[in-house]
């Protein structure tokens, strides 16, 4: 089951114990990327492709709840 992410309107909310800033996220993520190496062997990632990427649990860090986050208004987007 893949969950929504938030986005810069929303931002997600534990509807069991109101919490919205803390949680777990299990994620599931296939990319493809350029790596590119200096002399010395030290590596910095240029260029990536994200290919597949899934949220496949958000638990609540106060409540331990899954399956209790709900998508809901960033403070401010109502006025
Ligand atoms: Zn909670």
């Amino acid at each position: 089951m893949a969950i929504e992410s938030p986005d810069r309107m929303t931002r997600w909310r534990c509807s069991r114990c109101g919490n919205l800033t803390r949680f777990d996220v299990l994620r599931s993520r296939r990319a493809k990327e350029y790596w590119h190496f200096d002399l010395g062997g030290e590596v910095s990632v240029e260029d990536q492709e994200v290919l597949h990427d899934d949220i496949e649990e958000v638990r609540c860090r106060w409540c331990g709840a899954t399956d209790t986050v709900e998508i809901v208004p960033r403070a401010g987007d109502a006025e």
